[in-house]
């Protein structure tokens, strides 16, 4: 990809509807090419913008024709670590690292924005090395609130979120309400009527929360070793946003490149 391709498809994602000033809304503008980077400015209120400005890729040392490679084969792919990542677009690991710790963020970010409506199930499971033991966790085990609002047609999760519960939140392996009140609050609708808690007895039965869950297990495993707790949010983010960008029939790519491009 030319580095001015990149402009250009950058360009139409962030305004897809033709340039808008982030300042005044104004849209008549001229570009300014003498620096390494075109800006973009505002024939109204002279504010001037780059297509990075105030997103993931602000004051990158990257150029945008590598990011668009990064979001590139990341979308083609169910995810790549930062040694994957590297050796397909030909940057060093520190680089692919950084890019895919920005990527991560802001997919982050957007996954707070979307939030789960009309009935929502909840469900505790555990990661990393189980402790077979049901009332003790294991130090390396790691439990995560799984939420999801059913898709009837399906019969599968419509949407998905998952939440790491910190230890000082669980009892017995079980879960405090102030944790059941935090995955609410972060991510579930205001207008939502109802939040199921399902008991562990309940998530064998209701198995599709379980099959996420596996998937979404099996994922961490093949793509991550060793399963810190540090990254482990943002791993999980990054699942639920290709899981929730799948099940809405949207493009990876595209996804991938408006959240890059959102306001951070
Ligand atoms: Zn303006």
């Amino acid at each position: 990809l030319q580095q001015s391709e990149a402009y250009a498809y950058f360009f139409r994602v962030r305004w897809p509807h033709g340039f808008v000033c982030p300042r005044c809304s104004h849209f008549a503008y001229f570009m300014i090419t003498s620096r390494a980077a075109p800006l973009y400015q505002c024939r109204r209120c002279r504010h001037q913008t780059s297509l990075t400005a105030g997103t993931a890729m602000e004051r990158s040392r990257t150029s945008l024709a590598i990011w668009a490679q990064a979001l590139d084969a990341l979308s083609k792919t169910h995810g790549l670590n930062a040694v994957q990542l590297s050796k397909q677009i030909g940057v060093s690991h520190k680089t692919a690292w950084t890019m895919l710790r920005r990527i991560r963020e802001a997919i982050g970010r957007a996954e707070l924005d979307s939030k789960l409506r009309g009935r929502t199930y909840l469900g505790l499971m555990f990661l990393g090395t189980r402790n077979l033991q049901p009332f003790v966790s294991h130090p390396q085990e790691h439990a995560v609130l799984l939420g999801s609002n059913i898709d009837h047609a399906t019969g599968a999760p419509a949407v998905l979120k998952m939440l790491v519960v910190p230890p000082e939140r669980l009892v017995r392996k079980q879960v405090v309400q102030d944790a059941v009140s935090s995955f609410v609050e972060t991510h579930v609708h205001s207008e939502s009527e109802e939040v199921v808690l399902l008991r562990r007895f309940a998530l064998t039965i209701f198995s599709p929360l379980r099959k996420c869950f596996l998937r979404a297990s099996a994922w961490l495993n093949t793509l991550f070793h060793g399963l810190g707790r540090k990254y482990l949010q943002s791993y999980l983010n990054e699942f639920c946003f290709r899981y929730n960008v799948e099940s809405q029939g949207a493009s990876l790519r595209d996804s991938l490149i408006s959240v890059c491009l959102g306001k951070v």
